[in-house]
């Protein structure tokens, strides 16, 4: 059994959706079929879940928020339009916007779970809706149907161990093809909880655990995930074949095509899966598999947004218990670091800037004044590349390569880092460095 996943852009509107629609029929395999939420139709569109968002914005000023409303309901009526939908939803998704915010009132965590959820469930039930109308079983099956269980965390839900054979019995009831929103399960009083943003793929890798699906595809606007990111890169080689770790580390520094935390589910059965495009459905995209042939470096990405923290203290290598009083203080402040390279008597450490709430500053002075260090300094634009490929373990010179070509931009590298698995190298750079770096290390790994 195959499970299909749509992203945003591949069920943005109906010529999109007949495509998507063409996809799943005509491949009895694909039974199973997770839907995102509308996405944007041209760059400056603004996707059906932000537009949710905007509408929890207002409701939560108590301001009037017809505008937004209507802005949501007309997305989902346009759809239904163009595909000649007979079947009347509109006012059922009215109906239950309106249901929410009046449930939720004083809940507001729970309302923005459940506003945000709806943009994947209004579109699973019309594309469930037209599907039928072509004479195709389908059913659309909710989360809560589906007895997907999460933990209640709006907004970062977990899956529940035991949801996999819950899910996979309810499954297993059903005949035809099955439309499933992607992006949220329901806590154990089934209230509404969402995945991180762009979740659906989580929900596609569950679904895919849960059935022990063969292959997992995963259908966006891409054919396959690039060597480098296409608005750096002129043209770069796409990726037939990456293994699970290697998308990780891709994705740690930038890549977005998959989200890094639909890859737990797969792990452990190993299940593979197909990065695919809705709009060249034959192109064999890329593959992310458990193992692969190893051969050199398969990807080069950078992300901007670190910050780093340096400190140096004089015969800090002697002193006992340096290292862990610093992590007490991130711990104590709920902060997880990113990478923490270190000299004899200096250490520094990179935290992702998304991790502050203003408070950079009042941590510092905390460091000071707790570890006594001689003198610290805080870098505020760090961009981390990440050079990646699982074959770099048995190849010598691959630094070489990628420091000569720093080198010879004039690219000054803040720090370097290699994990004991070799399966990436990590270069701490500046920001206003990253394209012109990414350029430089795609030039010297994959055009030489
Ligand atoms: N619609 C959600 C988002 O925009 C989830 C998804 O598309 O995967 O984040």
């Amino acid at each position: 059994m195959i499970v299909c996943k749509f992203g945003g852009s591949s069920v943005a509107n109906a010529e999109q959706i007949r495509k998507m629609i063409n996809i799943i029929n005509t491949n009895e395999e694909r039974r199973i079929v997770i839907v995102s939420a509308p996405g944007k139709r041209f760059d400056q569109d603004v996707k059906v879940t932000d537009l949710l968002i905007q509408l929890y914005d207002k409701v939560l000023l108590s301001e009037n928020y017809d505008i937004e409303l209507t802005k949501v309901l007309n997305r989902f009526e346009s759809i239904a339009q163009e595909l000649e939908l007979k079947t009347p939803l509109i006012h059922l998704f009215e109906s239950q916007l309106k249901g929410y915010i009046q449930k939720y009132n004083n809940h507001p965590l729970r309302l923005l779970d459940a506003l945000k959820s709806s943009g994947e469930d209004f579109n699973a039930q019309l594309i469930a809706a037209f599907n039928s109308q072509l004479g195709v079983k389908t059913t659309y099956l909710s989360p809560k149907e589906l007895q997907l269980i999460v933990s209640d965390e709006p907004g970062n839900a977990i899956i529940h161990p035991d949801s996999y054979d819950k899910i996979n019995q309810v499954i297993q009831e059903i005949d035809g093809k099955i439309i499933i929103p992607g992006f949220f399960g329901v806590n154990e009083n089934s209230d509404i909880v969402t995945f991180s943003r762009g979740g659906s793929d989580i929900t596609g890798a569950i679904l895919s655990r849960s059935v022990h699906a063969d292959i997992y595809e995963n259908f966006t606007d891409v054919s396959g995930i690039f060597a480098a990111n296409p608005k750096i890169v002129d043209n770069p080689a796409s990726i037939h074949n990456l293994t699970y770790a290697e998308m990780r580390e891709l994705s740690y520094a930038g890549f977005n095509v998959f989200h890094d935390e639909a890859l737990m589910p797969l792990y452990k059965e190993g299940i593979p899966v197909n990065i695919k495009n809705t709009n060249e459905p034959e192109h064999p995209g890329t593959m992310i598999t458990k193992t692969r042939q190893s051969v050199g470096v398969v990807g080069v990405s950078c992300d901007a947004g670190f910050v780093s923290i340096n400190m140096t203290k004089y015969l800090m290598n002697r002193e006992v218990g340096f290292t862990r009083k610093l992590l007490t203080i991130l711990e104590e402040h709920n902060i997880s670091y990113e990478h923490m390279p270190s000299g004899i008597d200096d250490i520094s450490i990179i935290i992702r800037k998304n991790q502050f709430n203003d408070n950079l500053y009042e941590l510092v002075t905390e460091i000071q004044d707790r570890l006594h260090v001689d003198d610290i300094s805080v870098e505020e634009d760090i961009a981390i590349l990440m050079i990646v490929g699982l074959g770099m373990k048995t190849l010598i010179g691959t630094a070489n390569k990628a420091t000569e070509a720093f080198r010879n931009n004039h690219i000054n590298i803040k720090m370097i880092n290699q994990g004991s698995s070799e399966i990436s190298m990590m270069f701490g750079i500046y920001v206003a460095d990253e394209k012109k770096a990414v350029k430089a290390i795609y030039d010297a790994y994959f055009t030489a």
